[in-house]
């Protein structure tokens, strides 16, 4: 029988109850679950029957959920940069995605991302991309947690030819990957302007059947609301309302276009929303209003996008930046301190996707999802608040161990799971082929 593990970190964060700070406590892992929160009084006793993991300069936190990422991505990471969002869409990303995309592509890619978040002590991400059925392989084999999205558009790709096949292709997944314990799925439409009336409906009925999470870019830009307007005469919201889509199984991505109304009806609803504060900066796509969002009672939880809108997985990054936006927005400085955005990037996270009773916090019976901070270096010395330096001052890179299920997938900044070398070696060959396959396009085009 695998033997317990007793981490004892200088600082437990457990997240829940929220704003507690725990100075030499110990955690006890037993297989994939939290055993125990260890009191210093008893860490001798439960210390001679475990392996002892001891982590003198670290905060232990939950392991941070990425609700809303597009692994494959990372292959196109500054691939085409400095462009509004469907001039970035139309004129570079889709077209590269077109002749490049298959599953190799996005093996590569995922195990990339996978690297990139396992080492900023990502635990669990939300992923929207084509062959979902490699990004599940691979996110199981890499040691894990994630909910795929099941791609459904009304346009062929390389993945499906239109809106049934992709669902039929999808939902077969969900049976295949019943038993692998790390995935879930989702139903992922790209956004409302990118499916039909009928195929909303037909997510709709799918979700209240198969009580799956819809996860869709909602409201990214101005152009969102208008196309809407234009085509069906309703703003996105209220025609999702009318597709019965408006419910807490929704996670609604970007949302940069809210007004107060838009805000209250969300409150009402349930609705999830995920802010990815980079990519809206880099794309100017617009502000998610999180801080009256959060108010309102709104779940609120933080994803990186893609790394070739971002152009990281960073969730430290993600999250500070989230919540300095909140401030400027509002002009309150007091908006989103560092307590609720350290909700954001775990519980809030594990809310949305429904696993707040497995993950997000740690608690006696949830899943041993963990990451260490090592805080021993100048920009989080000296510590007067651990929230602030946690949110303020920490980086991905500070991040030295991170545990899934149960099992050190980086072990002292050594990934456990995943040769690092052959998966930099293999996204660099991508780099030449991707290069090579943009020139000839620009060649066929003058
Ligand atoms: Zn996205």
């Amino acid at each position: 029988m695998q033997q317990d593990t007793l981490i004892i970190p200088r600082y437990l964060v457990p997240v829940r109850p929220r704003g507690t700070v725990l100075e030499g406590h110990g955690v006890l892992l037993r297989a994939d679950r939290i055993e125990a929160i260890v009191p210093p009084s008893a860490l001798a006793e439960v210390a001679d029957q475990a392996t002892v993991v001891n982590l003198p300069s670290h905060a232990l936190l939950p392991g941070l959920v990425n609700t809303h990422t597009h692994s494959p991505m990372t292959l196109l990471r500054g691939f085409a940069d400095d462009l509004p969002l469907l001039e970035w869409l139309n004129g570079h990303i889709w077209p590269a995605e077109n002749r490049l995309v298959d599953e190799d592509f996005v093996a590569a890619g995922t195990r990339l991302a996978i690297c990139e978040m396992l080492r900023g002590g990502t635990t669990c991400f939300n992923e929207n991309y084509f062959f979902p059925d490699e990004i599940a392989r691979v996110a199981v084999e890499s040691n894990v947690r994630s909910v795929v999205g099941l791609p459904l558009l009304d346009q062929a790709t390389s993945w499906a030819n239109e809106f049934d096949e992709y669902l039929q292709k999808g939902l077969e997944l969900v049976d295949l990957f019943e038993d692998s314990g790390l995935v879930e799925f989702s139903l992922a439409p790209h956004a409302p302007y990118s499916v039909s009336d009928a195929g909303l409906e037909s997510i709709a009925d799918v979700s209240a059947a198969r009580e799956m999470k819809v996860h869709l870019h909602c409201l990214e830009t101005a152009y969102d609301l208008e196309h809407s307007l234009e085509t069906y005469g309703l703003p996105p919201l209220n025609r999702l309302s009318s597709r019965d889509l408006l419910n807490d199984r929704l996670i609604a991505v970007h949302m940069t276009q809210l007004d107060q109304d838009d805000v209250a009806m969300l409150a009402d609803c349930g609705v999830h929303v995920v802010h990815c504060p980079h990519s809206n900066l880099k794309l100017a796509s617009g502000f998610c209003p999180t801080a009256a969002l959060l108010e309102s009672g709104v779940n609120v939880a933080i994803g990186t996008d893609g790394a070739a809108s971002n152009n990281k997985l960073d969730m430290f990054e993600e999250t500070r930046c989230a919540a300095l936006l909140a401030k400027g927005v509002t002009g309150d400085a007091t908006a989103v301190d560092a307590v609720a955005a350290l909700d954001m990037m775990t519980i809030n996270g594990a809310r949305a996707l429904g696993m707040d009773e497995v993950i997000g916090s740690i608690e006696r019976g949830k899943k041993a999802d963990l990451c260490a901070i090592d805080l021993d270096q100048a920009q989080t010395t000296p510590l007067h608040n651990l929230f602030s330096q946690l949110i303020y001052a920490a980086s991905a890179s500070q991040v030295s161990d991170t545990w899934v299920d149960g099992n050190r997938v980086l072990d002292s900044g050594r990934l456990t799971t995943l040769d690092e070398t052959a998966v930099k070696e293999e996204a660099l060959a991508w780099r030449v082929r991707i290069g090579e396959s943009a020139s000839h396009d620009q060649a066929a085009a003058q």
